[in-house]
């Protein structure tokens, strides 16, 4: 057997119920609490606010409600949020929501509490935040979703330099997260897809990702079975509550995959693809990029794919290893269009004519590096041409 690593250092709270506590989870660190959210444009998510505020309150626990997070958080709203941790005096920070949500609570916990701002502390550069500085971080998932409940990760993105990129950092684990399946009921139809096609790409990246090992592998398949079995039917019906906590669950697993495995070249690309056109959102460019990024690799990882495409289309059990791994390309497809997000970048409003900035932004993190087949930057324009 492959050696493996595998670290986890967040308490996972998960079901039903469980945000109601929430109050005793925070108390042991402290009763100031900075709540980051998005802003309650709905009246959904103003009575979820409202009820998270109230478990707080009712426990003496008092609230500063920072709700300026966007899709795809930027190093000024990271800012924003820090100032007011830092006005208020908070001693823990809640990210509730998505994955935007609990990235800008990891990384204002940072800002918050060391000089200059996040961008200041991406993975590669030094020095790295100071552990016994930080704010302790609670995690509440309310998408199924990007897995950041349980990742030590942190995505930023610069407007300026229109790139996205990362805090990486081991001391970013939230230290207890809170997966709640009632809190994503009001999820709507777009959202579902797009969180839950990540789930998907999550697990399966980090099965080819070279840091995978037989616990990963585990879970991995674990989770893009449940992610098969019961997306398009909760796409089909929002309502269907077993198939929302099962999608909650293969979050879970899949974030667990990708903290300790890695993402690979469509994870790298599509925050290339975020970074430049912030409109388009994380999981709507994994489903744009995962076709060519299939056709691009299967041949490099042919167990993974064949097994992929099985499960996704049980009757290629009966085609050979190589075979099956041939056509996950095209059940790849198949299942977008029952997702309802089978597009390319040209439906995003991409010009044409940054086809090669977008490829020399594509190798700029590290994750393409990890897939099994690694793209020349001849390959990486070819790649985003056929995306296009
Ligand atoms: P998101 O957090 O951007 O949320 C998308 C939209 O859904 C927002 O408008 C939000 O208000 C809304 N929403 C969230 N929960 C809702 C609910 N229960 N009811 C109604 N509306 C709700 O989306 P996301 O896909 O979860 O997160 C994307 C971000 O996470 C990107 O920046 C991506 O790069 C990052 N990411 C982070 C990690 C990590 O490990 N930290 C992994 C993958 C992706």
């Amino acid at each position: 057997m492959k050696n493996f690593n595998y670290h986890q250092s967040t308490k996972i709270l998960f079901g039903k119920g469980r945000i109601n506590e929430l109050a005793e989870v925070v108390l042991p660190y402290g009763n100031k609490v900075l709540l980051v959210t998005t802003k309650a444009a709905n009246p959904a998510l103003i009575e979820q606010y409202t009820r998270v505020r109230a478990i707080l309150t009712s426990k003496g626990i008092s609230v500063a409600h920072f709700d300026g997070v966007i899709p795809n958080p930027t190093i000024a709203v990271i800012s924003a949020g820090a100032l007011l941790a830092r006005k208020f005096g908070a001693q823990v920070i809640i990210g509730l929501g998505g994955g935007s949500s609990m990235d800008t609570a990891k990384a204002i916990s940072v800002e918050a509490t060391h000089p200059g701002t996040s961008w200041d502390y991406l993975f590669y550069k030094t020095p790295q935040p100071d552990q016994s500085k930080l704010l302790p971080i609670i995690a509440v998932s309310t998408t199924s979703g990007t897995g950041s409940q349980v990742t030590q990760v942190a995505v930023i993105t610069n407007p300026e330099t229109r790139d996205k990129s990362a805090l990486y950092n081991n001391i970013l684990y939230p230290q207890v997260c809170i997966v709640d399946p009632d809190l994503m009921v009001t999820v709507p139809k777009f959202v579902t897809a797009t969180t839950g096609f990540d789930v998907l790409c999550h697990a399966f990246e980090s099965t080819i990702n070279p840091g995978t090992g037989a616990y990963v592998d585990l879970l991995a398949w674990e989770a893009i079975r449940i992610v098969v079995a019961n997306l398009p039917k909760l796409l089909e019906n929002l309502n269907d509550a077993e198939a929302r906590e099962q999608m909650a669950y293969a979050d879970t697993l899949a974030g667990l995959c990708i903290a300790n495995a890695g993402v690979t070249l469509p994870h790298g690309m599509g925050m290339a693809v975020s970074g430049m056109y912030p409109n388009i959102a994380h999981g709507e460019a994994l489903a744009i990029l995962y076709p060519a990024c299939a056709e691009f690799t299967w041949e490099f990882a042919i167990p993974q794919f064949a097994r992929l495409a099985t499960i996704l289309n049980p009757h290629l059990k009966s085609h050979s290893e190589r075979e099956a791994a041939w056509e996950c390309a095209v059940e790849i497809v198949k299942f977008l269009k029952v997702i309802g997000l089978h597009k390319k970048l040209r439906d995003c409003d991409m010009p044409e004519n940054e086809i090669e900035a977008l490829a020399k932004q594509c190798m700029v993190l590290p994750d393409y590096k990890g897939n099994p087949r690694v793209a020349t930057p001849e390959e990486m324009i070819h790649l985003v041409k056929q995306c296009y």
